[in-house]
């Protein structure tokens, strides 16, 4: 690798004091009710940043009482769609104002670069609420001729008090994919950040009111999943869950919105994404997005297009090109303009990326690039490339959450097609080609929600996001995930007389 994290902790900025480390209940910091706290890490260097209040079960009620009360007495959902609008829209301009500290409690939390923080994180997700904002006074219902004797008109009302449970690896983006649809519908909600990431969450509760949202519509309550998260998914009181997160942990959300009210939920879960290579695409271009596919965010990716698949005819020179790129990566503090990797977002994810580089040296892969953590402390992994990666090896079927990706050689379309689509996963999928028709014909036989097309990672605002198969279902982003937070209503009368 060209530049390693030295171990040294150089900051580039200064670091914020920490303001806000309280459970956000009803316009309120306080502390949990039992009064424990947990520690969020630094994974620059393993150091602790903050002890963070503990939510649990008796948290999550208190924040559902205030969050029922707002939905069912408060102004929020009664307001005019244009009043929500322009309190998400100063809401918005609130984050444009603290962006710096925003981006930097990001990068001291996960890992995330302090740079992308700045240029895209938080700025897509204030775009995200203003595009949000700006739907607020457009949700209307149909006007519907039943038959001679019937006409009904449709309602679109806020679907009610949503649980938002959330993942580490984009805290902000992912904080504002749920929380702004559900604000512009009229919901009031209790949003659980991921234990490794509270920080920015927090902040944005602050805001919020800042911004003039009323007490109890948005409660954030910070704290572990099988305590808070699962008090979220089987409360009684809850009437949605939407949640970003594992496979595994989607099936026990989903498990115990059955076992409790039947609350509807959306999952959007994890991936194991194929990337392929045609024989006719430019190797500079399809090495750059391989790379973006699978080392971008340090690889901590749901979309992570880590099985390449590259066409026998152009392997060996990609193969050449990706290694010479990859090894010009720079990896260390994300504060450092220069660094392209940061570290793993915690001591946990960094040594399950490792056992997965381990399984795939003791299956045979070859290894072209990295396979080792860098540097004396905290927790960076370098940019690992195999070859020789068999569909069947663990490094090709599970989800590894790290800067680790796998090449694999294909001959034609249908073998390349066959393979990519045996997974249990279907988020996403990257095709590299310059023919059109293998381009419509790959992206309509790939099972997977979104497809990337000479680009990849491009996720917006406008353009639903979400999964096939057993990465779960319902979109986020879009116009689409509105309808996640609104129920539709069906009003009929009688109509006599009619002379149409
Ligand atoms: P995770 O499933 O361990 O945790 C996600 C959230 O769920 C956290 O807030 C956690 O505290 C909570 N949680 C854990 N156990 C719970 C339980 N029993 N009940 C309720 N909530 C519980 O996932 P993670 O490690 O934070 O994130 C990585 C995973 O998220 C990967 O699989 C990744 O693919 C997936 N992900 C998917 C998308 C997507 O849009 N499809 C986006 C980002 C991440």
């Amino acid at each position: 690798m060209a530049v390693q994290n030295n171990g040294s902790s150089k900051s580039f900025v200064k670091i914020p004091e920490i303001k806000f480390t309280k459970l956000f209940i009803n316009g309120e910091f306080v502390d949990s009710i039992a009064g424990r706290t947990f520690e969020t890490i630094d994974p620059r260097t393993g150091e602790i940043i903050a002890r963070i209040a503990e939510g649990d079960k008796e948290d999550v009620d208190l924040a559902v009482k205030a969050a029922r009360q707002a939905f069912d007495h408060g102004p929020w959902p009664r307001l005019p769609g244009c009043e929500r609008r322009r309190i998400m829209m100063k809401f918005a301009d609130l984050i444009e104002e603290n962006i710096e500290e925003l981006a930097t409690l990001d990068a001291i939390d996960g890992g995330k670069l302090f740079g992308f923080g700045m240029a895209v994180d938080i700025p897509s997700s204030v775009e995200t609420l203003r595009y949000y904002a700006g739907a607020a006074d457009k949700i209307h219902g149909e006007t519907l001729k039943m038959s001679r004797e019937l006409q009904a008109y449709t309602l679109r009302e806020p679907i009610g008090v949503v649980g938002h449970i959330t993942p580490w690896n984009f805290p902000s983006n992912m904080f504002f994919m749920k929380v702004s649809p559900a604000l512009a519908a009229g919901c009031t909600m209790v949003v659980k950040p991921a234990e490794q990431t509270p920080l920015s969450a927090l902040y944005y509760a602050y805001l919020s009111k800042l911004a003039g949202i009323p007490d109890g519509v948005i409660n954030v309550v910070t704290g572990y999943g099988p305590t808070a998260g699962a008090a979220i998914c089987s409360h009684m009181d809850i009437d949605k869950v939407s949640f970003t997160g594992s496979t595994e942990v989607g099936r026990l959300v989903m498990q115990a919105a059955a076992m409790s009210n039947l609350k509807p939920v959306s999952l959007e879960l994890g991936g194991k994404s194929p990337f392929m290579v045609f024989d006719d695409a430019d190797v500079d271009t399809a090495t750059d997005l391989a790379l973006l596919s699978t080392m971008h965010n340090k690889g901590e990716l749901c979309v992570a297009g880590s099985r390449v698949f590259v066409q026998e005819g152009i392997y060996d020179e990609f193969v050449k090109k990706l290694a010479e790129k990859a090894k010009t990566r720079v990896v260390g503090d994300p504060f450092d303009p220069a660094v392209r990797q940061g570290p793993q977002v915690d001591k946990t994810q960094f040594e399950r990326v490792l056992s997965y580089i381990e399984h795939g040296k003791r299956e045979g892969a070859t290894l072209l690039t990295g396979g080792k953590p860098c540097g004396e402390r905290g927790y960076y992994i370098e940019p690992t490339i195999f070859t020789d990666v068999k569909d069947d090896m663990t490094i090709a079927k599970e989800e590894i959450f790290g800067p680790v990706m796998s090449l694999l050689k294909f001959k034609t379309i249908e073998e390349v097609i066959t393979r990519a689509n045996a997974t249990k996963y279907g988020l996403a999928a990257g095709i590299v080609t310059n023919d059109l028709n293998i381009a419509n014909t790959v992206s309509r036989s790939i099972r997977a929600g979104v497809i990337w097309i000479n680009c990849y990672f491009a996720i917006d605002r406008d353009c639903p996001f979400g999964g096939y198969k057993m990465s779960g279902f319902g979109k986020d982003l879009g116009m689409d995930a509105l309808d996640k937070y609104l129920h539709v209503k069906s009003v009929a009368t009688p109509i006599y007389n009619s002379p149409w």
